[in-house]
């Protein structure tokens, strides 16, 4: 097997950009295909009507692990990243997406193409759609590094027969998540409000607007994992309206409501990793990486993607 060959990296969140960006800087060809309309994954940015950007997906990230330390230190050198809140929190500039979107700089990034199959061709992979249409090309890959959620690995791995012990293992909570524009002022105590209760209806509440780039009067807040699963298959407009009255009676009357919608996150936030930087399986030239390995947190997703390129280098 060509081991040097092209590495396809399937999801373009942090941890498919970290894996991306270090096999690329190590002279490797990437490729990188998003299902998403544009990468970050679950670092994400959702436009709203005039303009509004909400950061519906991670609200900021930390930076405990030198290695990420010294990214995010400069991702801030130059204007990426901002801290924000306190508590060593920090969100991309002017989205939530611009630290991937630094990360895949130069990459061959191609958005909007959802991987349905993975096909095994002599000692190569081929990617195709879920009807079959070939992806990337035709393009043949040495190695095939997965980056989605895990659920969504698996179903590639099954259907392509084959076995990544580990990946069955991890376990995501949902999360609804409500973003709202309105002409009330700023709710009182900070930009910030979590509610650690599990039985709570609402576990988080930020000014989004008090992010820079964001518009003020925007706020994002996170139904608990109990409601987010009790709630789970309900209609959209339904969970804001509930989610609208119950931010109401956790931060008092927010004026008038100028923008409501809510957006599910079937997999949000890992309840169990694997405990493991990356999953890997050089014989099969494939990988996983992903915050199902380390825990639910952008750094760990970070790690876990350089965890794996570190892997395929040394392979
Ligand atoms: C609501 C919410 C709040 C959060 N808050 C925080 C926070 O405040 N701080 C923090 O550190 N972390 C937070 N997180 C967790 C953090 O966002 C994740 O840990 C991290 O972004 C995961 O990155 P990833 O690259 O592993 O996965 P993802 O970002 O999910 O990337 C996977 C990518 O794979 C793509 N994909 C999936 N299936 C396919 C397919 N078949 N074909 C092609 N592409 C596919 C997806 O479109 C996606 O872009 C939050 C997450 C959510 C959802």
């Amino acid at each position: 097997m060509d081991r040097n060959g092209t590495i396809a990296i399937i999801g373009a969140g942090i941890a498919g950009a970290a894996a991306a960006r270090r096999l690329s800087g190590a002279g490797r060809r990437v490729v990188v295909i998003d299902k998403g309309r544009s990468p970050g994954g679950r670092m994400a940015t959702r436009r709203g009507p005039d303009s509004l950007r909400f950061d519906h997906g991670a609200q900021y990230f930390t930076a405990r692990d030198p290695r990420f330390a010294a990214l995010v230190e400069d991702w801030t050198a130059r204007g990426i990243a901002v801290s924000w809140g306190g508590a060593g929190r920090h969100v991309g500039v002017p989205a939530m997406t611009a630290p991937v979107r630094d990360l895949l700089a130069d990459i061959d990034v191609r958005c909007g193409r959802a991987v349905g199959r993975l096909v095994r061709e002599g000692r190569d992979w081929r990617l195709a759609e879920a009807d079959g249409a070939a992806l990337a090309g035709d393009a043949a890959f040495s190695t095939v590094l997965l980056t989605c959620p895990s659920p969504q690995s698996l179903a590639l791995l099954e259907a392509a027969g084959q076995d990544l012990p580990g990946v069955a293992e991890m376990r995501y909570a949902p999360c609804w998540t409500l973003m709202l524009a309105h002409d009330g002022p700023p709710f009182r105590g900070g930009p910030v409000r979590e509610d650690r209760d599990p039985e709570a209806t609402i576990a988080w509440i930020a000014e989004n607007g008090s992010k820079p780039g964001r518009e003020g009067g925007t706020i994002v807040a996170h139904a608990s994992p109990s409601w987010s699963r009790a709630n789970l298959e309900c209609a959209a407009q339904d969970v804001a309206e509930r989610l609208v009255a119950a931010l109401q009676d956790s931060v008092g009357p927010l004026g008038e409501i100028r923008h409501r919608a809510a957006h599910r996150w079937r997999y949000a936030a890992v309840e169990q990793a694997v405990g493991e930087p990356c999953l890997f399986a050089p014989e099969a030239g494939l990988g996983f990486a992903g915050d199902g390995c380390l825990g639910p947190r952008v750094e760990f997703a970070y790690l876990s993607g350089l965890a794996l390129a570190e892997r395929v280098l040394a392979a």
